[in-house]
């Protein structure tokens, strides 16, 4: 850590600085410049906290040097991490391919979708049980009978599933039938949901906040990791801008700037991040082409009478076709779609 002190500090702040210092147990290296005083702490920063350190008087700013999510800096690992969902591998040039509904449906939608879009590539299928809706009379989801049909349809076809938790008093239960777990954007800084699942063994797909900066997200991800957690995988899903012409704006910058600073595998969800069918294929295209680990999509075979996210859902023939290209586009890359297990390729 670095106190950079006010210019025209007294020479007793000063001295008042190093002694505060050093009763906390630190070195304080002592630096004097023409306009400046800086004070360098030696010692291990994660036992500071910024906030009291900014309240001594004489100090202007406090800089740390390493990031405050310790566990998910991508010092912490040195390279990128691999998590394992049910056998499928993600990070490290494997590729995720998560698809399905929006929501859980009768069994015999369900069926259909997951079997087209295993067909065409994907290896996790999806669907929400529990969905958190902007109005309390939208369709909520089917709860625990959604959970059977999810994890009936994924032993069926072979497939990890993946479905979202909105309540802390939950995740036991939905990490009994889910192979990952997924907090969804607007929980992303719900603290006893991310303790939760951070206590859970299952792997989790944490959602970026619509209004969560980088570090917010990796911040959320660090209460997960701090819980003993380390199967963590990141997800863009856009962020809230201005413009009506899409449901949020798609931060695909965000995928380098989180593998600069991160070991987390991250995907995209260009469903969510566009709202719109005719954007799914070129923003997963160019969130694989910025280094994604894979790509979340909406698959319905009736959007119209889809319970929730309809207009945004893609036909399996879409997807299928979306899926060409993405294998394509991952071979230029030299990556490789995970296989799904007991599948050999
Ligand atoms: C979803 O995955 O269906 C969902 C609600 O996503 P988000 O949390 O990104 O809005
Ligand atoms: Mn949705």
């Amino acid at each position: 850590m670095i106190l950079i002190l006010k210019s025209g500090v007294s020479e007793d702040q000063v001295s008042h600085v190093i002694d505060r210092v050093e009763s906390l147990g630190f070195q304080a290296h002592l630096s004097r410049g023409t306009y400046r005083t800086i004070v360098g702490i030696i010692g291990d920063e994660s036992r500071l906290a910024p906030e009291s350190l900014r309240a001594i008087p004489g100090v202007s700013e406090v800089i740390p040097v390493l990031p405050p999510y310790k566990l998910a800096s991508l010092e912490a690992h040195g390279e990128p991490s691999i998590v394992d969902v049910g056998g499928v591998k993600v990070g490290g040039g494997k590729l995720l391919l998560i698809a399905g509904p929006c929501s859980v449906e009768d069994p015999e939608r369900m069926d259909r979708i997951a079997r087209a879009v295993r067909d065409a590539g994907a290896n996790m299928f999806r669907g929400g049980a529990f969905k958190p809706r902007t109005s309390p009379y939208a369709f909520q989801g089917l709860g625990e009978e959604g959970l059977k049909i999810l994890r009936e349809i994924g032993d069926r076809y072979g497939m990890p599933v993946v479905t979202e938790v909105t309540d802390p008093r939950n995740v036991e239960l939905v990490a009994q039938y889910a192979d990952m777990i997924q907090i969804g954007a607007r929980n992303m800084q719900n603290f006893a949901l991310l303790t939760e699942v951070g206590n859970a063994r299952r792997p989790v797909l944490l959602k970026r906040g619509m209004s969560a900066t980088i570090n917010d997200l990796l911040m959320s991800a660090e209460y997960i990791l701090s819980r003993g957690n380390s199967s963590v995988v990141l997800c863009e899903r856009g962020v809230k801008g201005f413009d009506s012409c899409t449901r949020n704006l798609f931060d695909v910058a965000a995928v380098p700037v989180v593998k600069g600073l991160s070991h987390l595998p991250i995907i995209v969800d260009p469903s969510h991040a566009t709202g719109r069918p005719d954007l799914i294929a070129p923003c997963a295209m160019a969130g694989l082409a910025a280094g994604a680990d894979g790509v979340h999509v909406e698959v319905h075979d009736c959007p119209e009478e889809a319970k929730s996210d309809g207009p945004q859902a893609l036909l399996p023939n879409q997807y299928a076709d979306l899926v060409r290209q993405l294998r394509q586009l991952a071979t230029l890359l030299r990556k490789q779609i995970s296989p799904l297990p007991g599948v050999t390729v």
